[in-house]
């Protein structure tokens, strides 16, 4: 048979596992995209002691925000994700000045914490009605990202 398509391999790396085999899947981890807080990110699942093959990352603008909002479409993927993957733990986040929450302004850091601690106690209240229909128990836990770090919600 004949192939029109020239297919060329630009990249030559080993995955982290092999055919057929399944890697242990610690967590999903919902966060926003904004690529100006990967580093508070990276560190914060250095501090939880996860490496990158550890875990499930689900990239949304929002992040937790997903969860709440209409239709809201991550609810069955995270159900899929914990049902494939056997996952115990889903870590759900928000991070400071984020645009899918219309960038707002707070007149201090305790303030703006409470904003984002309210928003993910909501989207965890909607997660774990949405598993708990589909007989899923997983840890639900949330971090907030901000310009110095992260805080633990829940
Ligand atoms: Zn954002």
């Amino acid at each position: 048979m004949e192939h029109s398509i020239a297919i060329e391999r630009v990249v030559n790396i080993p995955t982290n596992r092999k055919r057929g085999e399944h890697l242990l899947v610690k967590a999903v981890v919902l966060s926003c995209v904004d690529p100006g807080f990967k580093e508070p990110f990276k560190a914060l699942m250095r501090h939880l002691e996860f490496r990158s093959a550890d875990f499930d990352h689900l990239g949304w603008a929002g992040g937790a925000k997903g969860l709440v909002d209409p239709g809201a479409p991550l609810l069955k993927q995270i159900s899929t994700l914990v049902k494939l993957h056997h996952v115990p733990e889903v870590i759900l986040m928000t991070h400071s000045d984020c645009g899918a929450y219309g960038y707002p302004k707070f007149p201090d850091e305790n303030q703006e914490h409470e904003f984002y601690a309210n928003e993910l106690r909501r989207a965890g209240g909607e997660l774990m009605k949405f598993l708990s229909e589909e007989n899923l128990a997983p840890k639900v836990s949330a971090y907030h990202l901000d310009f110095v770090g992260a805080v633990r919600i829940f």
